[in-house]
């Protein structure tokens, strides 16, 4: 057993994302829109030694089952982290994100007047350019977005 399932209590039903990069727990936190106004029980664990990376941070959510659209965003955000699905208190899938070669919808162009900011209501597609510098390309306009600089 792990050090940090001792920190934290299990969940019955609900997602534990693992091995976030650490300093990247708030920013995850955001992007997913996990907020606790639902009033589900979210529990935070910043800097949890871990012998994966030296320090982790990591999330439990109970009452949400996260979608691939959240598995992107955190892919961009944190791609070390590890999601683990529970039901029942039983780890029943557990995914390691990985980057897609495209992102759509998540991401917001940030070029004011590209199609997907006019009201015809297209969704974004960005290319992904870099993996390692995480930089997107707008496949409308061309844009180039640096998601490390993005405020969500
Ligand atoms: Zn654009």
């Amino acid at each position: 057993m792990e050090q940090s399932d001792l920190i934290v209590r299990r969940i019955k039903d609900g997602t534990v994302i693992d091995h976030i990069n650490e300093g990247k727990g708030l920013q995850v936190l955001q992007a997913l829109d996990i907020d606790g106004r639902r009033g589900n029980v979210i529990t935070i664990a910043l800097n949890m030694p871990s012998g994966k990376l030296k320090k982790k941070d990591m999330i439990k959510v109970e009452g949400r089952f996260l979608e691939d659209d959240d598995t992107n965003k955190l892919a961009v955000i944190a791609p070390s982290s590890t999601v683990n699905i529970i039901k029942d208190y039983k780890l029943v899938e557990k995914r390691r994100v990985s980057l897609p070669n495209e992102i759509d919808r998540i991401f917001r162009c940030s070029n004011p007047d590209c199609v997907t900011n006019s009201n015809e209501r297209i969704e974004s597609i960005m290319d992904v350019m870099d993996k390692e510098t995480l930089i997107l390309k707008c496949r409308y306009c061309s844009r180039l977005l640096d998601v490390s600089k993005i405020k969500y």
